[in-house]
């Protein structure tokens, strides 16, 4: 039997007595393809795509790792998984007495 932990507490989850959530995230860099409209018939998709990679990677800073999407996948347990929703950008939390309506 599969043994599943939280990848937030670390807390092991009881597989048979608690349900366990699993949040996917598929990350990308997101560029407008500026020159759809030079659409020629024998246009190099390929070439195109890589070359739109290594602009996603000269916009981030140099760092060829963030032009290249990326999917992650983390079990959680209940109160992790509902803290995730409330937050799921790990944003600071709101001052106190600030009102958010
Ligand atoms: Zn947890």
């Amino acid at each position: 039997m599969i043994h599943y932990s939280c990848d937030r507490c670390k807390r092991r989850l009881d597989g048979q007595h608690e349900v366990r959530f699993s949040v996917r995230i598929d990350a990308q860099a997101a560029l407008e393809p500026h020159n759809l409209h030079e659409a020629a018939e024998d246009r190099d998709y390929l070439d195109e795509l890589q070359e739109l990679i290594e602009e996603a990677a000269e916009a981030a800073g140099g760092d060829a790792a963030l032009g290249l999407p990326i999917q992650r996948q983390f079990d959680l347990c209940r109160d992790c998984y509902v803290k995730f929703l409330r937050n799921p950008l790990g944003e600071p939390a709101a001052p106190v007495g600030f009102s958010s309506n």
